[in-house]
Formats: C-alpha cells, structure tokens, sequence
C-alpha cells in the first residue's frame, strides 16, 4: 500500500513522518502521474485557497476529484477538510474546492480571538481521548445522511467526521504522537 500525500503547500512532511514511524510507504502528490500511484490519499492542513488554486494549476482538481467519486480513501485535516465539504461557509467566492463530502466547512470558525487551541477529545472507534491540535480551525456541519460523525467539542460542535471511504478531521493528528487516526484512515 502507498498513501499518497497531496503535497503542495501546508504540514504534509509532518503527516509523511507519521507514516513513515508507523512503517507505511508514502509518495509525494503533486501531479495527476503520482495521483495514479497511490492507493489512498491525504490532503493537509495549510491554506485551502491556495491549495484549491494550485489543484487547478498542477491539473489535479479534476483527476482527484474522479478518483475519490470512484472510491479511492481520501482523509482531510483541517484546510483538507475544507476542500472536501460540498460547501465552504465563509470562504472565498472563487476558491477552487473538490466538494466530495456531504458536509459543510465553516472557515476559521474559531475566529482570530482563539486562533489555535488544544483539547481532549472523544473519537468514536478509539479507545482513548485524543488530543487534538487545532490551527485556524474549521468546524464540520450539517452532515448529510450518508456522513458519520465521530468526534465534537463539549459543545456539540462537529470535529470530525466519516462518510464512507472519507474522513474529515478539524484538527491536526500528524502534530501529535498519536497514530491511531492514521491508523483509522489506513483501515478503510
Ligand atoms: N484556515 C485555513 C483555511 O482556511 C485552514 C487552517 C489549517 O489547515 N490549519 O484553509
């Protein structure tokens, strides 16, 4: 198995040192020939309006796109997310996004008064709280019928969420020790 991870800007070396401490192969994606090497792919946190424009410089937008409708496992954290929901509240009115998921991203949702915090956090399918790293954060909403949520704050706000072969997480679990979000996604 090869994850790929989509490689144009923001903190994919830190999700390449975690898989490579777990013992999984990793390839670099930056174009649509690396996209048709991989099994299953990771898209980083960093900034989605310039992850979305450079998808559409490199011609990745649409191959991903295809191969993530056809089934291949896709995981977003944070920026990620965002390019994964079918609609992006609060975004830029031109920002290129894959809109695959049935959920809504809510932009830096946290506002620049909480700009990043962490906390302890319930994840449905482990067994233990993780502790989740949060940066200039979206927050999940209105999931479809067909979308699981796994994981929300105290306050009921969603921060994680599965939808078949698609997983979306507002927080950052390549920033942590933690591997057992990896592990979830590398079972689906
Ligand atoms: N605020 C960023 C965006 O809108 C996401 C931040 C992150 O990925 N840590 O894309």
């Amino acid at each position: 198995m090869t994850v790929g991870v989509l490689a144009l800007q923001g903190a994919f070396r830190e999700h390449e040192e975690m898989l490579h401490r777990m013992g999984v192969a990793t390839r670099q994606v930056r174009l649509p020939r690396d996209l048709a090497e991989v099994d299953r792919l990771i898209i980083p946190g960093g900034e989605s309006t310039t992850i979305g424009k450079l998808l559409v410089m490199y011609e990745l937008l649409t191959p991903l796109r295809e191969r993530i409708l056809a089934g291949m496992p896709v995981w977003g954290t944070c920026a990620g997310a965002i390019l994964m929901a079918r609609r992006i509240v609060d975004g830029r009115p031109d920002q290129p996004a894959l809109n695959v998921m049935d959920i809504e991203a809510r932009r830096n949702a946290f506002g620049s008064q909480l700009d990043s915090f962490e906390a302890e956090v319930d994840v449905t399918d482990i067994d233990h709280p993780f502790h989740t790293v949060f940066i200039r954060a979206p927050i999940l909403e209105k999931p479809g019928e067909q979308c699981r949520v796994l994981a929300t704050l105290p306050d009921g706000r969603i921060v994680a969420a599965r939808q078949a072969h698609m997983l979306a997480t507002s927080f950052h679990p390549e920033l942590t020790n933690d591997s057992s979000i990896h592990e979830l996604f590398l079972s689906f």
